[in-house]
C-alpha cells in the first residue's frame, strides 16, 4: 500500500502514516500532475490546497481520501461516491482554533485593532477614531450550532453576550446545557448586533446572505466569517459595507482564495485573515494525527 500526502501537513501525522506504509509527500502539484501520479497510490491525504477533482481521482485506485481538516469541499464527494473512494476527515481537531479565532476578529472588529495598530505604525497617535463598542450586553447571532459555532456561543457567553442562534438540524440536546435561544434565521439577521457562521459550504448555504439578509440587518451591524467564502456575497457585501449598512466585517475566508484581487481588501471597515483559522500547532497536529489514524484504519478494512 501507497499513500500520497498532496499538502504540508503536521509530521507527527506522517509518522503514524510511515509505521504502517510506504508514504510520499509531493506538494504543491498541479490537477495534471496528480493525475499523472495518482495511479499508484491507495490513499490521498490533503489540507485544503490540493482540489481533488473527478478528472484525478476517474483513473486512481484510491480506496480513501483524507481530509486533515474538517470542511471537504476541496473534495468531489460525488465523484468519490461514484468511484466507491471513502472520504474521512478529522472533524474534531480545529475547534478550538477556529473558535478561538473568531473570537480573536470579534474583539479585533469591536476595538478598531487591526487599523489602530497600522494607524500607530504609520506613527499616528489618534484616539478618538478608534472609539470602540463593549461586547458585554451585546447579542452575537451564530448561524451554524456545530462544533465551533457552540463553542464560538460558549466563549462569547463568557464575555456577557446574549447569544441567538439558527440552524435547522440541531438536536436539542446538543445545546440544553448552554444558555443560547434558537430562533429562525430572520430573527438572528433582525436582532443581532454582531453575527457569526459556521456553516459548512453547500448548495443552500451558498449565498446565504444576500442583499436581502442585509437590508433586514441592524444597522451598524458587524459580521464575521470564519467558516468558507462563498456564504456571504461578497458583492453584497461590499456595497452594504461601503453604505455602512454593515459597519465592520471580519473575513478569514474568501470565495476565491487568496483574494489579491478582492476590493473588499481595499475597504477600511472590512478586516481579514489569510485562512488562518486552524492555523495553529495543535490544531494542526490533532488534525493530522487524527486522518492518519482514520487513513489506516480505512486501508485495512
Ligand atoms: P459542524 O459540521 O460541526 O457544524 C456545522 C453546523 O452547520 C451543523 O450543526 C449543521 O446543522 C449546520 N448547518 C448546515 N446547514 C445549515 C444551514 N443552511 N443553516 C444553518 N445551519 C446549518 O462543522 P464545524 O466543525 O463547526 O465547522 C463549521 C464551518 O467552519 C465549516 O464550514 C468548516 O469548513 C469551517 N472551518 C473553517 C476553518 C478556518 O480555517 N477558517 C477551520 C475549521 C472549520
Amino acid at each position: 500500500m501507497k499513500i500520497l500526502v498532496s499538502d504540508d501537513i503536521a509530521q507527527e501525522g506522517i509518522d503514524i502514516l510511515n509505521q504502517e506504509y510506504q508514504v510520499d509527500v509531493k506538494t504543491k502539484l498541479s490537477e495534471d500532475e496528480l493525475v499523472e501520479i495518482i495511479g499508484s497510490y491507495d490513499a490521498l491525504v490533503v489540507r485544503s490546497a490540493t482540489k481533488v477533482t473527478a478528472k484525478i481521482m476517474e483513473n486512481s485506485n484510491l480506496k480513501v481520501i483524507g481530509r486533515a481538516g474538517v470542511g471537504v469541499d476541496n473534495i468531489d464527494l460525488e465523484a468519490a461516491t461514484k468511484k466507491g473512494i471513502l472520504v474521512v476527515n478529522a472533524p474534531e481537531g480545529n475547534t478550538t482554533a477556529a473558535s478561538e479565532h473568531t473570537i480573536a476578529l470579534l474583539m479585533a472588529l469591536a476595538r478598531n485593532i487591526p487599523e489602530a495598530v497600522r494607524s500607530l505604525k504609520n506613527k499616528v497617535w489618534d484616539r478618538k477614531r478608534f472609539m470602540g463598542i463593549e461586547l458585554n450586553g451585546k447579542t452575537l447571532g451564530v448561524v451554524g450550532l456545530g462544533r465551533i459555532g457552540r463553542e464560538v456561543a460558549k466563549k462569547a457567553i463568557g464575555l456577557g453576550m446574549n447569544i441567538l442562534a439558527y440552524d435547522p438540524y440541531i438536536i436539542k440536546q446538543q445545546v440544553e446545557n448552554i444558555d443560547i435561544k434558537v430562533v429562525d434565521l430572520d430573527s438572528v439577521l433582525k436582532e443581532a448586533d454582531f453575527i457569526t457562521f459556521h456553516v459548512p459550504l453547500t448548495k443552500s448555504t451558498y449565498h446565504m446572505v444576500g442583499e436581502k439578509e442585509f437590508s433586514m440587518m441592524k444597522d451598524g451591524v458587524m459580521l464575521i466569517n470564519c467558516a468558507r467564502g462563498g456564504i456571504i456575497d461578497e458583492e453584497a457585501l461590499y456595497e452594504a459595507l461601503k453604505s455602512g449598512k454593515v459597519a465592520g466585517c471580519a473575513l478569514d475566508v474568501f470565495e476565491k482564495e487568496p483574494p489579491l484581487e478582492s476590493p473588499l481588501l481595499d475597504l477600511p471597515n472590512l478586516i481579514a485573515t489569510p485562512h488562518l483559522g486552524a492555523s495553529t500547532q495543535e490544531a494542526q497536529v490533532s488534525v493530522a494525527v487524527d486522518v492518519a489514524k482514520d487513513v489506516i484504519r480505512a486501508l485495512k478494512g
